[in-house]
């Protein structure tokens, strides 16, 4: 018992280096694993730029934003700062930028068309004599209806499509609150708005992967996805055949039973497209920040097609 209690004296010192170097060890470990993982996820979403073939063609190019926050008001800034996260893919658009980027749009002779259109040209399978965006909208937040509904009435009674997650309605998100059923409401009343699911409650990640790209999760998602089409119809008297995918991506299986249901499905992969594609397979959709803007938006727009 004397030796055991010398030799701690004389070694505890060693004992905790070693014990401090083994929690550091841990930690760093994790923490590189959670990056390696979240990278993982960013690569999927953001598929890069457009093909040198896509970039000549005439086509569909259809745009995801999320949050428009006016830069003048202090708690708009509050949001834009809280926000502006790359790993969440959620980027606030000051309503300035917005507002520019349609007429950057309209001046360069692209058409902004409903999603409803869109897809009639698609399954139309003629050749297309112009450039077409579809703007969209996910998660929607309070902002939709306070700044991009008059925006949009003002510029024209511009089309869009807006995503809900129908469970969260009026919950606060990242500094900011959900549109309301009631604000919703106001806004979906507008004719020159489309409206489309985006899960009733599985906008999560687990472990930095999307709860819709877990295997385990489909019988989840078959019910949550069934609750989703309730409460719109409940709120706006009919279904919608629109589909947004949290975060971009879901399994095979997810995508069959969508489709099987008559739903078109939009990914987060950047890409055009053209008419005659597969609606049985998710629509790319890009979303709009800077990079994107530069690299794919306006690169598309300016080069000349050659279909
Ligand atoms: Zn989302």
């Amino acid at each position: 018992m004397k030796k055991i209690k010398q030799f701690f004296q004389r070694t505890w010192h060693w004992i905790f280096i070693t014990l401090c170097l083994i929690v550091i060890g841990i930690s760093c470990y994790s923490e590189y694993h959670a990056q390696i993982e979240q990278e993982h996820v960013d690569r999927e979403v953001s598929n890069g730029k457009l093909s040198n073939q896509q970039l000549h063609e005439n086509g569909i190019l259809v745009l995801c934003y999320h949050r428009v926050v006016n830069s003048h008001l202090f708690a708009d800034k509050f949001a834009l700062a809280l926000s502006n996260n790359d790993q969440l893919h959620e980027y606030s658009m000051p309503v300035d930028k917005l507002t520019y980027q349609i007429h950057y749009l309209k001046s360069h002779g692209v058409r902004i068309i409903p999603m409803a259109t869109a897809i009639k040209l698609i399954k139309a399978d003629k050749p297309l004599k112009h450039k077409y965006v579809v703007l969209t909208f996910d998660d929607v937040d309070a902002t939709l209806a306070s700044n991009v509904y008059p925006l949009f009435k003002r510029l024209g009674n511009i089309p869009y499509t807006a995503f809900i997650v129908t469970s969260n309605t009026g919950r606060y998100d990242n500094g900011t609150r959900l549109a309301t059923w009631r604000q919703l409401r106001k806004v979906l009343k507008s004719p020159n708005v489309t409206i489309g699911v985006h899960t009733n409650n599985m906008h999560y990640l687990i472990d930095n992967k999307p709860a819709l790209k877990y295997a385990r999760n489909y019988p989840r998602f078959k019910k949550d996805y069934q609750k989703s089409e309730k409460i719109i119809k409940a709120k706006t008297g009919h279904r919608t055949p629109y589909f947004a995918y949290p975060y971009g991506e879901g399994t095979n299986r997810e995508q069959r039973y969508l489709a099987d249901h008559g739903m078109i499905t939009f990914s987060l992969d950047n890409g055009i497209v053209t008419p005659g594609y597969d609606l049985s397979q998710p629509l790319p959709r890009t979303m709009v920040d800077d990079h994107s803007w530069k690299d794919v938006i306006e690169k598309w727009v300016n080069t000349n097609a050659t279909n």
